[in-house]
């Protein structure tokens, strides 16, 4: 996966890209490559970007702590603006540009770079609350250390568990 210099669409077929994924995302911690599929549509004014596909990313339980694998699935699409005003070089120094304005508007002669809008994509998916499973238990707290904010409950988890051991 490289940068795509976004005026080469307009010399494809329906002015779109295909591309096939198979490979890690630098940044996200998987057990398997993304495997999947980009599309990349240059519709004047703006990209359409479209990407499907799956990977596996291991997650900590937030609750007992334990390594677990999370199937991570996206299908799912976005609007990129090309506005010709915009030109890293143009923007001036004293303005306060937020990354978020920059991945959501590119320069029509720019470059999209498809490694870094994936990355957000998944990172977009990763669960919220994370759980290893519905049958997951909080052992170790509830039989050592009560009343404890869930701040707390971590590292309250950790010395429960090296009581546990030196018992
Ligand atoms: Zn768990």
């Amino acid at each position: 996966m490289q940068s795509l210099y976004i005026p080469h669409l307009l010399q494809r077929t329906e002015r779109t890209q295909n591309i096939l994924i198979d490979d890690f995302i630098p940044g996200l911690d998987t057990l398997m490559p993304f495997r999947g599929t980009l599309s990349i549509r240059h519709g004047g004014t703006f990209l359409d970007i479209k990407v499907k596909g799956e990977t596996i990313v291991t997650l900590i339980c937030d609750r007992c702590l334990q390594q677990y694998n999370h199937r991570i699935i996206v299908d799912t699409s976005e609007i990129v603006w090309l506005d010709k005003n915009l030109s890293l070089s143009d923007i001036p120094q004293e303005r306060e540009v937020s990354l978020e304005d920059l991945s959501e508007t590119l320069s029509p002669d720019g470059h999209f770079n498809s490694e870094t809008w994936l990355y957000e994509q998944l990172s977009l998916a990763m669960p919220f609350r994370r759980l290893c499973g519905k049958n997951c238990q909080q052992p170790v707290v509830s039989d050592c250390v009560e009343n404890l904010s869930p701040i707390d409950n971590r590292w309250a988890s950790l010395e429960c568990l090296k009581q546990k051991f030196s018992q």
